[in-house]
């Protein structure tokens, strides 16, 4: 045989063999993304934790994917809602519309929740904690973009313990978005947004009892003396549970369940997290993902590290357990994606929807500066204020999130000007201790801001839906109870979070380069040669690409 022959029967050969073995070879497009999302995940605890997480989970991602090690939200306020949208949607909330969780909406003269929606109906519980959609955000997300670029046969299937972390990530074509009711239940459930019945493996899983197989002791992993990276497990900053006196290892959630919110408990617990690990794996079968040609989304909202970092803060035992298990949980995803779509076939990114402020309370006893903030006080000496210099009460509507709404049409009745309140609201303001900075509607609608807090204010401030004067406190101070941490402003310790890219089209390697969260959609469509999310803002971090 000539070698020329000899060359193309071996070509041949190679790519009959490689097709016979399917997913073995690793394709030229990717099968599945998995996009993971760990709720109040800081930055630091990559590195604080690294002594104990085992090879196959973070370490996994990071020894042999992408890190970017300075990536922020270039908005705020930094929360739950916000957080999936900018993730999904390659954009901030200026554009996409979440401004908050809940924000007050001025056409509808109510504070509304970003995911609620009365149009549709649970499925699953017979409680309206199924009235949910994706209605509320504006723009695409690049798990639609996928669902266009395919003609539907893309899947997006999207999962967490919270709706919202469900719902935004998957989507406005999503197939499914399944979250967690727990209270008497214990039960994945959706809305008639996107189908009238659980699928068959839903409801198998909700038969199978392993919510309440979890409902068990929660004690450390590992021996609680070697977790050197944590305060004390006895101290004065944490909540802990109803029925426990203090917030120390273990804990019986068989015992403490029934005064704790039922399975609600588990969501403050990391067993919240391997419930949904369990689920997500089901999911991978259930729905076939990525399974054949056409790329799939699987979205993984982990949502245990929020309640958790609510309840003990972020310097806690309970935190630290929370991510050893978590590091656990993650290896069994990533063993099981390798097992059932293939090594290389898939891939994985994982970031945070915000990170979280060590415990003021615990901060100030550090000498750091940190404090508390009387939000209701606050609000009332406004609403003095103003009804003070125009004597009137009625020309603010609301106040929340840190704004200020005002009443148009009583501005407009009386001939009220409304940057003249903007601005007299604002340097009263400024006036009030643990007040840092304040912006009105004017300024951002004038000026375009190119770095600092004033550019986080314009990022995340919307139009139509947002407030006229917008207030920053100090670093570290809050506006919560003196036990556990909260999150939300601009300052490092809420924007900072992981991101981790790995497997199928990813490089080895890591950046300190700043990269921001809308950069997360728009390279995952680089990586597909997909369509942009239609507001996108983000660039391509062309350095996590082979
Ligand atoms: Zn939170």
């Amino acid at each position: 045989m000539k070698s020329i022959q000899k060359l193309l029967l071996f070509t041949l050969i190679l790519t009959f063999s490689s097709l016979a073995r399917g997913q073995n070879t690793t394709p030229e497009r990717t099968k599945l993304v998995v996009g993971i999302v760990v709720d109040q995940m800081r930055y630091d605890y990559l590195t604080r934790f690294a002594a104990k997480f085992g090879d196959k989970g973070f370490k996994k991602l990071i020894n042999s994917g992408f890190s970017c090690n300075n990536n922020h939200f270039n908005y705020m306020p930094t929360l739950t809602a916000p957080g999936h949208a900018s993730i999904f949607t390659g954009t901030t909330p200026r554009t996409h519309g979440i401004i908050s969780n809940s924000w007050y909406n001025k056409f509808e003269k109510k504070s509304v929740y970003c995911a609620e929606d009365s149009s549709v109906h649970s499925v699953g519980t017979e409680t309206s904690a199924g009235e949910m959609s994706p209605h509320r955000m504006k723009t695409t997300t690049i798990t639609d973009q996928n669902r266009l670029h395919t003609q539907m046969r893309g899947k997006t299937i999207g999962v967490s313990l919270k709706d919202r972390g469900a719902i935004l990530p998957a989507g406005h074509t999503a197939n499914g978005a399944y979250w967690f009711q727990g209270r008497e239940e214990g039960n994945f459930i959706t809305s008639t947004y996107y189908m009238e019945n659980l699928p068959k493996w839903v409801t198998d899983f909700n038969a199978s009892a392993k919510a309440k197989s979890y409902l068990r002791p929660w004690e450390t992993l590992l021996d609680i003396n070697t977790y050197t990276e944590s305060g004390a497990d006895l101290n004065d900053f944490e909540g802990g549970f109803k029925g426990k006196e203090t917030a120390t290892f273990p804990y019986d959630l068989g015992a403490l369940n029934p005064t704790n919110g039922g399975y609600d408990i588990l969501k403050v617990t990391p067993y919240g997290n391997s419930l949904l690990t369990d689920f997500a794996i089901a999911a991978i079968d259930g729905e076939q993902l990525g399974a054949d040609a056409d790329t799939d989304f699987l979205t993984v909202s982990f949502s245990s590290t929020d309640y958790v970092g609510h309840n003990f803060g972020v310097n806690s035992k309970e935190i630290e357990d929370t991510y050893i298990r978590l590091d656990r949980d993650l290896g069994r995803l990533l063993d099981a994606l390798d097992k059932k779509v293939g090594a290389g076939a898939y891939t994985v990114f994982l970031t945070a929807d915000h990170a979280g402020v060590n415990v003021p309370s615990y901060l100030e006893s550090v000498k750091i500066p940190a404090g508390y903030f009387d939000s209701d006080g606050f609000d009332q000496a406004i609403r003095d204020f103003v009804s003070t210099a125009y004597g009137r009460d009625d020309l603010i509507e609301d106040i929340s999130n840190y704004q200020v709404f005002f009443s148009y049409k009583v501005l407009s009745d009386n001939a009220i000007d409304a940057e003249e309140l903007q601005k007299k609201i604002a340097h009263f303001a400024l006036q009030y201790e643990q007040v840092n900075k304040v912006y009105t509607r004017a300024q951002l609608q004038q000026s375009g801001f190119n770095g600092g807090m004033e550019e986080l204010v314009e990022n995340g401030f919307d139009q139509k839906r947002s407030g006229d004067v917008f207030v920053i406190l100090d670093p570290g101070v809050i506006s919560y109870g003196r036990t556990g941490s909260m999150h939300g402003t601009g300052y490092s310790y809420d924007t900072h979070v992981p991101l981790l890219f790995y497997g199928n089209g990813i490089k080895k390697g890591k950046t300190y380069e700043r990269t921001v969260v809308p950069d997360i959609a728009t390279t995952i469509a680089a990586l597909l040669g997909i369509e942009f999310p239609n507001g996108f803002s983000g660039d391509v971090i062309t350095e996590v690409m082979e």
